[in-house]
C-alpha cells in the first residue's frame, strides 16, 4: 500500500499556473524527495497529494482507487510540516492520539499506538511534557509521531527539518531513513536541499517552476543529467 498515481495533474491560482499537467507516479514503499529551488511548486504538488488543494485538472490515484475528490482524512495519508503544527496547551500524549480520538480509535488501541511510536522516536520519557519544554527536534518527532499513530499508506513531509539547525538535521535525516526502512511505508519528501535530497531518496524528482525536469534516482541524476538546470542544481561535474 502507499502507491500514488499523478495523472495530468494541474493546479493554477486564479489566472497563474504554477502546475502545468503532469503525470508521476510513486511505487509502493518508495522514499521519493521532490527537490527544486524555492517557489517551484514543491508544496503545491505535496498539498495537491494531500488534498488540501483542489486540482484545477487530471486525477489523483491513491492505491488504485481514484482519490482526487476524497477530503484529506479519507486519503489514508499523514503530512508533516515544517511548522510542527503541535498544540501548544496539551501533553506530547494528547498532541500524538489526537488524530486517533478524531476517528474515534478505541482507547487501548490509541494507548499501544502511543507507546510504539513514543518507543520508535525515542519519546517514551516526554509524554507528558508540554511542546514548549521540547527542544526543536523533539517536536519534529512529536509531529512525525502523530502521523506515524495514523498508520497511513504513506507519509508526505513538507521541509520537515528546515527549522533545525545544521547538526540535527544530519542526525533526523538519519532516523527518518531508518523510520522508512523499519516501516516501509512510502515516504513523499520535499526540499530545497540538495543534500538532503541525494541522500534520503530512493528517487528524486527535479521541480523547475511548476515542470518535472527529470525522474531518477540520486545516482542517475548525478550522472547523467538531462540538462544544465538539473546538473547545476544537483552538483554534477559537467
Ligand atoms: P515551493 O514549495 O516549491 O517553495 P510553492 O508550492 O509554495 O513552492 O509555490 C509555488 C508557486 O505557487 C509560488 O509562485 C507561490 O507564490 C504560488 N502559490 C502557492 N500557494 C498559493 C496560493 N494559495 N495562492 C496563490 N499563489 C500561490
Ligand atoms: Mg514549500
Amino acid at each position: 500500500m502507499g502507491r500514488i498515481v499523478l495523472n495530468g495533474v494541474r493546479k493554477a491560482f486564479g489566472e497563474v499556473e504554477v502546475i502545468p499537467p503532469l503525470d508521476l507516479t510513486i511505487e509502493d514503499g518508495e522514499f521519493v524527495v521532490f527537490v527544486g529551488p524555492s517557489g517551484c511548486g514543491k508544496s503545491t504538488l505535496l498539498r495537491l497529494i494531500a488534498g488540501l488543494e483542489d486540482v484545477t485538472g487530471g486525477e489523483i490515484s491513491i492505491d488504485g482507487r481514484d482519490a482526487t475528490e476524497l477530503p484529506p482524512a479519507k486519503r489514508g495519508l499523514a503530512m508533516v510540516f515544517q511548522s510542527y503544527a503541535l498544540y501548544p496547551h496539551m501533553s506530547v500524549r494528547k498532541n500524538i492520539a489526537f488524530p486517533m480520538r478524531m476517528a474515534g480509535l478505541p482507547e487501548g488501541e490509541q494507548k499501544r499506538r502511543i507507546e510504539a511510536a513514543a518507543k520508535a522516536l525515542n519519546l517514551t520519557d516526554y509524554l507528558d511534557r508540554r511542546p514548549g519544554q521540547l527542544s526543536g527536534g523533539q517536536r519534529q518527532r512529536v509531529a512525525i509521531g502523530r502521523a506515524i499513530v495514523r498508520e497511513p499508506s504513506a507519509f508526505l513531509f513538507d521541509e520537515p527539518l528546515s527549522n533545525l539547525d545544521a547538526a540535527l538535521r544530519v542526525g533526523m535525516r538519519m532516523e527518518i531513513g531508518e523510520l522508512h526502512k523499519s516501516l516501509a511505508t512510502t515516504m513523499v519528501y520535499v526540499t530545497h536541499d540538495q543534500v538532503e535530497a541525494m541522500t534520503m531518496a530512493d528517487k528524486i524528482v527535479v521541480l523547475r517552476a511548476g515542470r518535472i525536469e527529470q525522474v531518477g534516482t540520486p545516482l542517475e541524476l548525478y550522472r547523467t543529467p538531462h540538462n544544465l538546470f538539473v546538473a547545476g542544481f544537483i552538483g554534477s561535474p559537467t
